[in-house]
């Protein structure tokens, strides 16, 4: 079946040729929005643990994250390229020489193609990037900005500490490093938000020189402020059907040319209470290519042809 978005594995077979895995590392470095600088509580959806492999072994290095990771996906993928992801926590929350000396540590793996950065919007500046974009002579660099949702008071709900415009002004700083490719976390079924709010978030992001958008569905995990709230029923998660729905009219207001990093979120079953259906993550993918083939929609397909 023609895939009807525009997929990260595509990208990855158009730039590299052949399947290139990502190896997902806690690189040690904090958030802002949980050592107190913003605040201690963090984002009320947030347990790194849930989603990153790393965060639980804090006594491995990122050298041997990376061995591990790297043999592994051999094993399991046959792979033989791969992307260091600087996933948990703020990944460019640190003064330079920190962030050169754990970032440098890809240099000791010729099979490292590129390296990517995941951030809040408000943790970068001119310095880091130009230390990034160092990286782009020999690697494809990644930058991926949280932001979850272009609302105010949903921010706010989420206790995210930072608003749009730092998003925006991140990108404008980020636009200057032409190799430096930026992508936007979003969130669909943040409590409160309608579905109107949610499609004028990819309304706006069409907007913006965004590479690609990684798209996840709201969902409760252990140890996290939500949890407390759903299990006192004060939220609603969105169904499989709702979240699909939302996911296909998301896309058509998003422009083809950007790469669609995810669609499913990716949780820990150890630590995801609901909603259960996330852990069927093929399955709810290939419902939502039937879904676009059933209303026959595709990415982009509601813009202009000056936004596209
Ligand atoms: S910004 Fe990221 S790491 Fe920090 S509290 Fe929010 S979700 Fe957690």
């Amino acid at each position: 079946m023609e895939s009807r978005y525009y997929s990260y594995n595509q990208y990855l077979q158009e730039t590299f040729g052949e399947r290139v895995h990502r190896l997902s590392l806690d690189a040690g470095f904090n958030c802002p929005n949980l050592d107190g600088r913003l605040s201690t509580q963090g984002c009320t959806f947030c347990n790194n643990r849930a989603f990153s492999r790393y965060t639980k072994t804090k006594n491995r290095s990122i050298k041997e994250q990376i061995e591990e990771s790297m043999l592994f996906a051999r094993n399991r993928y046959n792979a033989k390229k791969f992307i260091a992801y600087f996933q948990a926590f703020s990944n460019t929350y640190a003064g330079l020489k920190t962030l050169q000396k754990r970032y440098s540590i890809i240099k000791n793996f010729k099979n490292i193609v590129g390296i990517a950065i995941s951030t809040r919007p408000d943790c970068i500046n001119q310095e880091k990037l130009s230390l990034l974009s160092e990286f782009s002579q020999k690697y494809r660099v990644y930058i991926e900005y949280g932001l979850q949702s272009i609302h105010a008071t949903t921010l706010k709900k989420i206790n995210r500490n930072h608003n749009l415009q730092s998003f925006l002004d991140a990108l404008n700083l980020t636009k200057k490093y032409k190799k430096i490719h930026p992508a936007a976390h979003i969130i669909l079924g943040l409590p409160g938000e309608t579905r109107k709010e949610m499609l004028e978030t990819a309304k706006f992001l069409a907007q913006t020189p965004l590479w690609g958008i990684k798209i996840h569905c709201f969902h409760v995990v252990k140890n996290t402020t939500i949890q407390k709230e759903y299990q006192k029923e004060k939220i609603k998660l969105l169904s499989q059907e709702e979240y699909l729905n939302i996911a296909a009219d998301f896309l058509r207001y998003t422009s083809p040319k950007t790469v669609i990093l995810r669609l499913i979120s990716d949780a820990s079953p150890q630590e995801l209470i609901a909603p259960k259906w996330l852990n069927q993550k093929n399955k709810a993918l290939n419902q939502l290519n039937k879904l676009l083939e059933e209303r026959n929609i595709r990415q982009g397909d509601r813009l202009t042809p000056r936004e596209n």
